[in-house]
């Protein structure tokens, strides 16, 4: 909801394209098909799973609006080389930062990067509200167009008077107060959540196993704990993960390209199919401790070998 009224906000709708990398949540792609404009995939870097600026460059035309680069799994996108590409073609950066609350490009936040940015507030991310979201700018009247909008386009003069069509998009105030009160925190779940990357790095990395990517000059957070596994196809992915889940292990796969589902099916993106194939996601949250960690991570090392096998 909050990247369809940002596009609404920007005025991207019917006729217009908007470039999303091939890796990502769908949600990305489908707020730009509710907005009545195209999604058009670019590929991925394999050194951070995010939006390629190379890739991005040749697939910019004359009807290109916006780029919505994602923050996959709480790494920062490439924003500066983005933004020049942005600047130079008079195009939005619109942050898909759902995934990524309170990580840092060069010392900024992600969310005040670009020309409007997205946080989701869905239970599995890194501050919750249930379901939700919030849009961010730092343009003034951005802001007041998507108070607007999402409050069924309602004058702020005249009550019960709409000059166009809006929405409903507000938040509760119900879970705007557990949004708050989880933002209070949000220091500690960051704090936490590293703390479960590098106790995993510490079983893991010295037994080959590549985990979540970390670029010079960012500041990642870990939204969730990722594997890519070498020399493995999908189906030895998918072989690994039923194995850890016989062992009372639940793991997540990597989103498939949007490239590869029906409604966005075209040419396939070589970095996102690859890493989509072997990646998948181990237990992350607050309170998951040492032992824990250690118990999955063998499970996870003895899983691999037998599916090598
Ligand atoms: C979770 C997520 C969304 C959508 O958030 P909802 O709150 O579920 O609508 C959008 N983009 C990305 C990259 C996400 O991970």
């Amino acid at each position: 909801m909050a990247l369809h009224l940002v596009l609404k906000v920007l005025g991207i709708g019917e006729g217009d394209e908007v470039i999303v990398p091939d890796l990502t949540f769908v949600a990305t792609a489908n707020a730009v098909v509710l907005a009545g404009a195209t999604p058009v995939m670019a590929d991925v870097r394999r050194s951070d799973w995010c939006l390629d600026p190379e890739a991005v460059k040749p697939l910019i035309t004359a009807r290109t609006r916006a780029i919505i680069p994602v923050h996959l799994y709480g790494h920062p996108c490439e924003m500066d080389e983005l933004r020049a590409i942005a600047q130079a073609r008079g195009l939005r950066i619109i942050e898909d930062a759902a995934e990524a609350h309170g990580a840092e490009y060069h010392g900024r936040r992600v969310g005040g990067l670009g020309t409007c940015a997205m946080f989701s507030f869905y239970g599995n991310k890194i501050i919750t509200t249930g379901e939700g979201g919030c849009v961010t700018t730092d343009s003034d009247e951005f802001a007041e167009r998507a108070r607007f909008l999402r409050d069924h386009a309602m004058s702020t003069e005249k009550r019960y008077w709409h000059s166009e069509v809006g929405y409903n998009y507000r938040m509760t105030n119900l879970q705007a107060a557990l949004g708050v009160a989880q933002l209070e925190r949000i220091g500690h779940f960051i704090a936490e959540r590293d703390r479960v990357l590098e106790t995993y790095r510490h079983y893991l990395e010295p037994n080959g196993v590549t985990l979540n990517p970390q670029m010079d000059g960012t500041r990642p957070v870990n939204w969730t704990t990722c594997v890519i596994l070498d020399d493995i196809d999908r189906k030895g992915r998918d072989k690994v993960m039923a194995r850890l889940k016989e062992d009372g292990v639940d793991t997540r796969p990597f989103f498939y390209p949007l490239t590869a589902l029906p409604m966005y099916e075209s040419s396939q993106q070589p970095v996102s199919a690859d890493l989509s194939a072997r990646g998948l996601s181990l237990p992350t949250y607050t309170d998951l401790e040492e032992e824990e960690i250690k118990t999955i991570s063998q499970a996870l090392l003895q899983a691999v070998q037998s599916s090598l096998r």
